[in-house]
């Protein structure tokens, strides 16, 4: 008898060898199978007739007859080539298989068989090579859709689709639901095990969108519920007073004036922070500065820990990227460092000797301004005095680390700083209730960034520009979507819901590799200093790069999408974007704010050969908005929520563990993170720790996704 609990070995056919590679896919039991999802399907069902079948990239499903016995030669190369033809009632086609003669004893004449691969027309004749092929006997029905799974070195997608099924078929009918009956009902949600078993093997793409609907769902919900759980300790109601303080020093070392939004932002943030009720205390503040990127965050956040200092208070600002924290230092540090104030960076690769130090220092109230990564998360680490904790982009810290900061800011003011138009919804399941700052208009004299789309043909002079650019003095960015690893299979089935996030599952064939990429730049310009950076690199080796990119020492940058995060220098005067459809369009927003920040008049092109309506109109709006967040509530409407969970950095996704938002990042479903995060609220008012009997399920489900949540180093 098979549970969910029962180990993969246990199944035939998976060895020590074949359990470690499942293992690797995070595979160990039947459950982590039932989880392990499709990337794509086949649509096998969509039977073709000869005649019409389309002879381009996309494969086809054909029902055919055998006409001939196969005959096997062997070529030169000692290759061997096995040759039959096959036909329906429309037309008959030349099927051949390389090395593979025992093809000999499967095909024979009068059998008929589904085949489904990539049909060719030559001269008339209509050929396919090496199709997939299944038996076609009449009482028997084929599946309409075949699943494709991601692949590891020697698991094919056949082979874990086989343990799938088995999983599938033996449990998928008595999962034990975590969702209430009553809520599934109110919001029209298929069961666990119906979305399991149609998300494998989904009957038709009715069934395989509910399936999705409803992991998606989980995802979202699930995660909701994890958050108030992390979270349960409110905060207190009276935080450290701040005293009234007059923020001209600080104004006197700015280069130029703020402007009225940061003036108004940088006056809310004070007035927070300095109010006392009645009692003559003051509530903590929580506040979001929302403004567009190059809109001048920062320099409010800078005042803001200005003003927390002047009370001999502490302040922390931690950024999701090791790139972002040591820029800011370096901004920042000098400044305060004029004024009397000490300011430190602490980092996850920070040396222990001078980390140590740091601690000490922070803890005896020696550094006023601690600035880092989420290593200012550590146990260790304790202040003397904190008044004030910055985050910026928060949205991208998982779970616990959101609920680590919450419990180390619990007297502590809390400002949030981003770039992205949160949804309602979402903000209030991450942060509960929060003030919000805007920041709408740009700082002065700074220029539009010039917008242009062009296909390839425009190759030629694109690379003419990157020289002039440099020539005049500006560098170059040079963003390529980042790469699935090397699978060039044919085109597949991706449903919409899977293809909201169109760089991670799409399978890299034509997608322009950086590295590959860099070279073959080197060589069209030998002049220049070109550097590549991509994902996969220690992030120590990706900030070397970027340092040497901020000092003018490499004058092209290749990277991927990597560099998107905050990352400021103002030299920079192109941004090039290659096959720029297949990017949301806020992160092209953000790419385009990347350049622009100096006084060089900037350009932005985005290089696409796209040729479907929906990736010209999106490109357009890139071409005609400006507004950050007009783009993105346009795309917001576009694409649904998907970019707030599509974490570009990969730190975040290893840290939000059990919460992960496969379905969810892919939903275009905008109501549906209303109905999951308005559910969650409702379970959790009424029974914020989930101890009543009829929420067991639901809290025994929220741990264990907890639980997978990696702790905090
Ligand atoms: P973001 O809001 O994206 O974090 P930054 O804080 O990095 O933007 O600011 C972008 C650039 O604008 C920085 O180089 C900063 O020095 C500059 N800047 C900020 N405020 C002003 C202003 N009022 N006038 C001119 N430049 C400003
Ligand atoms: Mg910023």
């Amino acid at each position: 008898m098979f549970t969910v609990h029962t180990p993969v070995s246990e199944l035939k056919g998976v060895g020590v060898e074949r359990a470690k590679k499942l293992s690797k896919l995070g595979i160990h039991t039947l459950y982590d199978l039932l989880l392990y999802f499709p990337r794509a399907y086949e649509k096998r069902g969509d039977v073709r007739r000869l005649a019409d079948a389309p002879t381009d990239d996309e494969p086809v499903s054909l029902l055919l007859t055998v006409a001939t016995e196969v005959s096997s030669a062997r070529i030169r190369t000692g290759m061997t080539v096995s040759k039959f033809r096959a036909f329906d009632e429309s037309g008959s086609v030349e099927i051949t298989f390389f090395n593979a003669p025992f093809v000999k004893q499967v095909f024979h004449t009068g059998a008929h068989f589904r085949f489904f691969g990539k049909l060719t027309k030559h001269r008339g004749r209509l050929s396919m090579i090496a199709p997939k092929y299944e038996p076609w006997l009449q009482d028997t029905p084929l599946d309409d859709f075949v699943p494709v799974y991601p692949l590891t070195d020697g698991l094919s997608s056949k082979i874990i689709g086989g343990l799938v099924k088995i999983a599938v078929d033996a449990l998928a009918q008595d999962l034990t639901d975590p969702l209430p009956e009553t809520l599934r009902r109110e919001l029209s949600l298929p069961t666990l095990s119906y979305a399991i078993r149609n998300i494998h093997t989904p009957i038709d793409e009715g069934s395989l969108s509910q399936a999705m609907r409803r992991l998606a769902f989980d995802e979202l919900f699930f995660f909701a519920l994890g958050i108030a759980q992390v979270t349960k300790q409110k905060r207190t109601e009276c935080a450290v007073t701040v005293k009234k303080t007059s923020v001209a020093p600080f104004l006197a070392l700015l280069p130029y004036e703020l402007t009225d939004d940061q003036k108004k932002a940088v006056n809310d943030i004070y007035l927070d922070m300095t109010k006392t009720d009645a009692g003559g205390n003051t509530p903590p503040m929580t506040r979001i500065l929302a403004g567009d990127v190059g809109s001048g965050k920062t320099v409010c956040a800078a005042l803001a820990m200005y003003i927390v200092a002047r009370s001999s208070l502490q302040s922390a600002l931690m950024v999701p990227t090791e790139i972002l924290a040591r820029q800011h230092y370096e901004d920042l540090a000098p400044m305060f460092s004029s004024l009397g104030y000490r300011v430190a960076l602490l980092l996850g690769d920070t040396k222990e000797k001078e980390r140590r130090l740091i601690l000490e220092q922070t803890q005896a109230g020696e550094i006023d301004i601690l600035i880092g990564t989420h290593a200012l998360l550590s146990d260790r680490l304790q202040f003397k005095a904190l008044g004030l904790i910055i985050t910026d982009e928060q949205h991208r810290f998982g779970v616990r680390q959101r609920a680590v900061l919450k419990e180390k800011a619990s007297s502590a003011h809390m400002l949030v700083m981003s770039a992205t138009p949160i949804p309602r919804s979402l903000a209030l399941a991450m942060y509960g209730d929060l003030d919000v700052s805007r920041i709408q208009q740009m700082p002065k004299g700074r220029m539009r960034v010039e917008t242009y789309t062009v296909g390839e043909s425009y190759r030629t002079r694109v690379l003419a520009f990157i020289e002039k650019q440099v020539a005049e003095g500006g560098q170059c960015y040079i963003v390529c979507p980042s790469i699935e690893q090397g699978e060039s299979e044919q085109p597949l089935y991706v449903p919409d819901g899977f293809s909201g996030n169109e760089i991670t599952y799409t399978n890299g064939q034509d997608l322009k590799s950086a590295v590959e990429y860099t070279a073959d730049l080197q060589k069209k310009l030998p002049n220049l200093r070109i550097a590549c950076m991509h994902g996969r690199m220690k992030s120590a080796e990706r900030d070397r790069i970027m340092q040497d990119f901020a000092h003018g020492d490499i004058d092209v940058l290749v990277s991927t999408t990597v560099i998107e995060v905050g990352v400021n220098v103002p030299n920079a005067t192109l941004m090039l974007v290659e096959n720029a459809d297949r990017f949301g369009l806020s992160q092209l927003h953000q790419l385009r704010g990347r350049v622009g920040r100096g006084s060089k008049r900037s350009y932005c092109i985005l290089i696409s050969d796209a040729t479907s309506d929906k990736a010209k109109e999106r490109l357009s709006i890139m071409r005609t908005t400006y507004d950050g967040y007009a783009i993105a509530e346009r795309d917001l409407r576009m694409r649904g929520p998907g970019d707030f969970f599509s974490f570009a950095d990969e730190d975040a996704i290893r840290q939000s563990g059990g919460f992960t938002f496969r379905f969810a990042a892919l939903s275009k479903d905008n109501a549906l993170l209303e109905q999951a995060f308005g559910a969650a609220r409702r379970i959790v008012d009424a029974d914020p720790t989930l101890s009543e009997p009829h929420n067991r399920l639901l809290k025994e489900h929220t741990l264990s996704l907890l639980h997978k949540t990696s702790t905090i180093s």
